[in-house]
Order: C-alpha cells, then structure tokens, then sequence
C-alpha cells in the first residue's frame, strides 16, 4: 500500500468489518517496520501481533499490508468503546485546537473537573468521593498507596498472588511475576506483603476459607497496625483473569473496614463496562475506599484515575499529588466523551451480551477437548485456562501455539497468567457479534490442530 494511501487510513467503525488476509502475517511491509523496530527501539520492548496498524475501528485492526484482523484484545482492555469511536474523535479534535495543555496545576481547566465528578458519581458507594487524575495505571496504582499511607500513617501494603499492578518500581513489588515483569530490575520497593489468591480452579477453596487463609497471613505476619493497604484486582487481568470465590472480597473488605486498613480496587483493567457492570467491584456487593482506573477510561488516550472516600483522598497534603501532564486536557475530552458513550449506550449490557456468546462457544470448546481446564470471567473479560488432562498441570506451549496460530489466521488474541497458561478475550464492545463469533471459529479450529 502506499504511503498516501496509508496516511489517509480512516479508522472508526465505519472501516469494513470483516476478517481478511491478503499476505502473510506478518506481510512484506509489516515485515520491513519490524525489521526498523528491531534496530531502533529497545529489545525489552516486545509486540504480540507482528504486524504494522494503520487503522481500526468496530472489531478490526487493518495493517500496511491490507490484511484485516478481527480484534479480540482491545489493546489490552484499552478500547471498550471502540477504536477511533467517533464520539472520541471528535472530542479530541475539538479539544486539540482549543488547547493542548496548561498543566492542571497550574491553570486548572473544567474537563478535569467534569471528569473528577463523573467518577465520584460512577464509583461504587454512596459516599462521598473524589478523585485526582493521572496518566498510566501504574502512577494511579502508586499514587492510590501513597494516599492510603498518608491518611493511616502506616506503611504495610498486602499485595496477592498472582497480582499485576504495574512496571514503575512500587507497581513491581506489588506485581507477583518475576519474569517478565521484575527479573533483574531489582531492589524493590519495601514494606510491600504478599497474600494468597483465591483461584477456585486450583486452590478448590470456598471464598470464606480463602480469605480466612489470607487474614490470619495479614494478622500474624503484619499485624493490621502496621498495614495502611490492601490492594486487589476484583477479577485478575495479568495473572489469568482468576475469579475469585464468592464471599472472598467482601471478607477481605469488612475485615479492613474493622481495622481501619484502606481497601484498594485496582480496577485498570476491569473497570468501565468490561465486566458487565461499570466497575467489576458492583458483582461482587463491594464498595472499595479507593479504586484505581485507567486502561478503558478514555477510548484510547492515556488517562488514569484514583477515586475514592473524600476523607482518605484529602489526606494528601497540598502539592503532594499532582505531574506535569496528569488529567491531560485532550485525554480528558476523550473520557468524558467515553464515559457518555459508556452510560448512553449501556454498554454493560453490551458486555453481558457478548460475554454469553464467549462463554457458550467456549464451555461447547471445553466439552470436546479436556485440555481446556477452565473457562472464566464475567462479561467482554472472559479466558481459558489450558492444561494437561491427565495431572491438570498448566500447558503454556499449547496456549502459546493456539495463539500464535490464531494470529496467523487473522484473530487478535492475547495469553496471559502466572503459568502463560491462559488465553483471554477482550473484544472491544463495538465488535459485531458475527465477527466474534469468526474469531472463535479460528481459536476452535487452532486448537484442534494444535
Ligand atoms: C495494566 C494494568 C496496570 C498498569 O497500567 P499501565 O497503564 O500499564 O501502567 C495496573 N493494574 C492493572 C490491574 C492492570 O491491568
């Protein structure tokens, strides 16, 4: 293709939406910036799709090479609204020419403002709340534990197995992987405790037992004195979108209402619809003191958040918590034009609907084929565990081939989990259900000839 035809690549939901594959993956012009990638960026800095985007929008991803890959990732839970949702573009361009930037703490402008409220509103309890704007779900993440330390004037941070919340140097203590996420990249932050996960598909605990298991950990090895936080995805994204037991959460929050530790929802990767509700905490009857967003929140632009109980985020003394580009005026155009697709659309209920076909297709996959272990997840946030049947152990070489062969054929899907075990879907919420359904057929057809 060439290179005008490439920069007039309009994404958005008007592109054809359909899966097509007219190279190879990667094809000759994909291949030629990967070849550029490979000399000119950094080698820790890896891709999943070999293939170079120039546009997207409903359920696809079109490369260079006019190959057109039907997107079950989303960019990592990124794009719930769609990619180049028009209501984003117009948003952004709007906002682009008006001004790019002030710095909000400097001369603060409304978007910020109206985005702060949206969340107070959005954010599950009653009570009331505030917010304060940041760029990535790391910074959310450190800012959310800087907070919760200043407001109990303790240290400790519990952190569970499994967890991902970052790669800054806090976000990496509290993460549980080594590889990829910590080898080598040490000393880590400190006062930082590790609890155990309930994961029902391996550890067969009830949610009670679970969280019994994990508070006498939290009262024997810290003492709830010494502990100002602690931290826990609702549904897990990284670690392999493990759902916990029921009863596991709201255990683990009454337990730290009664001693005063601050319970934080990292909802980055779960939040804004995904789950089928606006914040997966709402499935599971919790109400978090803090909840830390980003990820879904802006149809693409970085923008995170940090929203909780007003008393805890006033904690923070004056000039505490801020940064150069947090609350970005464009990328707060862009959530706020999100969070009214968000609520306008209902598209928790978009969620939920696309959340039947995935978990149809795959228990009828499971069925048939006893090396998917598990299947998972609530919503447009669904995954399937691979194992061998005959001990149960994780299977990554079979979650990695499947994926592999599914990209090949045109289909966006992504692996994740402790073990690499596990493969996820995450659709963005504009995709047509027949396209998904194709999607399906591909991973299906991957896995019986993997
Ligand atoms: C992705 C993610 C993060 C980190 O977000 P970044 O924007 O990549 O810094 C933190 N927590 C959870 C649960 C995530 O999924």
């Amino acid at each position: 293709m060439s290179t005008s035809v490439i920069a007039s690549a309009v994404g958005g939901p008007s592109l054809s939406q359909e899966r097509r594959l007219v190279t190879a993956i990667p094809g000759p012009a994909s291949e030629a910036l990967l070849a550029r990638k490979a000399e000119a960026v950094a080698a820790g800095v890896g891709h999943t799709v070999p293939i170079q985007a120039v546009a997207a929008g409903g359920g696809v991803v079109v490369d260079v090479d006019g190959n057109s890959l039907i997107d079950l990732g989303s960019g990592i839970a990124v794009t719930t609204v769609g990619n180049a949702h028009p209501a984003v573009v117009a948003a952004v361009q709007a906002q682009v020419a008006q001004f790019t930037h002030t710095c909000f703490m400097i001369s603060p402008y409304e978007s910020y403002v109206a985005v702060a409220e949206a969340l107070n509103r959005l954010a599950p309890g009653d009570h009331a709340k505030k917010s304060a704007l940041f760029n990535s779900g790391a910074e959310a993440v450190e800012n959310a534990v800087k907070i919760a330390r200043k407001a109990t004037g303790r240290q400790a941070v519990v952190a569970f197995d499994h967890a991902y919340h970052g790669r800054t140097n806090l976000t990496m203590a509290l993460t549980a992987k080594s590889m990829p996420y910590k080898s080598g990249f040490g000393p880590f932050a400190s006062e930082v405790y590790r609890a155990p996960m309930s994961y029902p598909f391996r550890d067969g605990l009830s949610g009670a037992d679970a969280a019994a298991t994990a508070i006498l950990l939290m009262e024997k090895q810290i003492g709830a004195d010494n502990l100002a936080a602690v931290i826990i995805e609702p549904i897990q994204g990284e670690g392999g979108f493990i759902v916990p037991a029921d009863g596991f959460l709201p255990a683990l929050a009454e337990w730290c209402r009664a001693h005063g530790v601050v319970f934080i929802a990292d909802e980055v990767q779960t939040g804004f619809t995904r789950t089928g509700a606006m914040f997966a905490s709402e499935l599971f009857g919790i109400v978090p003191d803090l909840i830390t967003t980003a990820k879904g929140i802006a149809g693409g632009l970085p923008l995170a958040a940090v929203t909780g109980r007003a008393d805890l985020m006033d904690a923070a003394h004056l000039g505490g918590l801020g940064g150069t580009y947090g609350g970005n005026p464009v990328a707060c155009a862009a959530a706020l034009a999100a969070i009214e697709v968000f609520e306008t659309e209902d598209l928790s209920s978009r969620a939920r609907a696309l959340g039947e076909i995935l978990f149809a297709r795959l228990h009828s996959i499971q069925a048939a084929d006893p090396r998917v272990g598990d299947v998972r997840g609530r919503g447009a946030m669904v995954a399937a565990e691979f194992i061998d049947p005959t001990t149960g152990a994780p299977d990554a070489a079979l979650a990695g081939a499947v994926a592999k062969a599914a990209i090949a054929e045109g289909v966006i899907v992504l692996t994740c989990g402790t073990y690499g075990n596990v493969i996820r879907f995450l659709p963005p919420l504009s995709i047509p259900d027949a396209l998904l359904e194709e999607g399906l057929d591909v991973v299906a057809a991957a896995l019986a000839a993997a």
